[in-house]
């Protein structure tokens, strides 16, 4: 059994599991793919003091960093079921999908998110070639470009309003017939001149030339008729999906199905911990998943050194 046990490998996972050992207590880490997310990324460029990588090179440093330390990692091993201890200071098990189980006395949960995806035609073959999904990340790569942003709720408004100061054009294109982002957001858009809103639309490809992105198509569904857009750049925004399915019976999660927890990382179960993009944390990204995985782990320390000698 372990002291920590941390539950996915992804830049949040990381930070914990060394964080967790250069305190000297027996830590390990289940991954279903180590790296996570950052596995998907081409470049990045806002990964503070480094001014330009890519996802797979830093997953990579990552996990030399985590080996520079005794600490176990069992990668492809997917998390099924959460079994909180019964008593305070007892192991939580984590049930695994091959059916093997894992125990830990704190746990910190850091599975991740994944982007919701359109599912159409093109979309993955023009993955990080055109078709991104996070304008934090990818914005500055269409500078002076043409974009479209998916999605008319508040992600989607956001990205527009964000994109629109850096690209030559933004058409943002909502399912519904009207958009469903905060009336303030959609003031803020409506008074950009170079936004075009198109409601009531359904996309339906991703048209590219092989290499990269060209244009897009949707379906005007008032009238049935299809239409081609030009451009460099699509940005799908149609929700970001926490990977914590797996945990609605065991801990609290809020509506969107992320992972609540407090300023100290600690969720509704006593020495249970997460970190990164399965919680509540208001921005998603690497930096912040590193932060917040250091908390997490700090956070399990304290726990563990306040429990009565066993
Ligand atoms: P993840 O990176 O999602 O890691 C989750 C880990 O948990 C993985 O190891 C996964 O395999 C594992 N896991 C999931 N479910 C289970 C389970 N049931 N059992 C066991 N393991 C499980 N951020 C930036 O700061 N800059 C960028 O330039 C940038 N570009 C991006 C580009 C793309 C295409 C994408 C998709 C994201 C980008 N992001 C970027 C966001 C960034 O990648 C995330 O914020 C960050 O990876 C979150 O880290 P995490 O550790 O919380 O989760």
């Amino acid at each position: 059994p372990f002291e920590v046990l941390v539950v996915g490998g992804g830049p949040a996972g990381a930070a914990a599991a060394i964080y967790a050992a250069r305190k000297g207590i027996r830590t390990g880490v289940a991954a279903e793919r180590f790296g996570g997310q950052v596995l998907d990324t081409m470049d990045i460029e806002n990964f503070i003091s480094v001014s330009r990588t890519e996802g797979p090179k830093l997953a990579s440093a990552l996990e030399a960093h985590v080996k520079d330390y005794d600490v176990e990692i069992m990668n492809l091993q997917k998390a099924a079921k959460l079994i909180p201890a019964r008593t305070e200071g007892g192991y939580h098990e984590i049930v695994l999908e091959n059916g093997a189980s894992l125990k830990g006395r704190t746990v910190i949960l850091s599975t991740g998110a994944r982007w919701r995806q359109m599912g159409v035609p093109g979309e993955d073959e023009y993955k990080n070639k055109g078709v991104a999904y996070c304008p934090h990340c990818d914005g500055p790569l269409f500078k002076g470009k043409r974009v479209a942003v998916i999605g008319g709720g508040n992600s989607g408004v956001e990205a527009a309003i964000d994109l629109a100061g850096i690209v030559a054009h933004v058409t943002l294109i909502e399912y519904d017939s009207q958009l469903r982002a905060d009336a303030v957001l959609q003031r803020k858009l409506a008074s950009l001149p170079n936004v075009k809103i198109i409601t009531s639309a359904l996309t339906t490809k991703v048209d590219g030339n092989g290499e990269k992105v060209t244009g897009l198509s949707y379906k005007d569904r008032n009238h049935g008729t299809e239409h081609d857009v030009e451009l460099e750049g699509i940005f799908v925004q149609i929700g970001l999906v926490p990977n914590t399915e797996w945990l609605k019976d065991a801990i609290a999660l809020s509506p969107r199905g992320e992972i609540e927890i407090d300023a100290r990382g600690e969720t509704s179960q006593p020495g249970i911990f997460a970190a990164g993009d399965c919680t509540t944390v208001p921005y998603k990204q690497i930096v912040i998943a590193m932060g917040a995985g250091s908390t997490a782990a700090l956070s399990a320390f304290d726990y563990l050194i306040r429990l009565p000698a066993v």
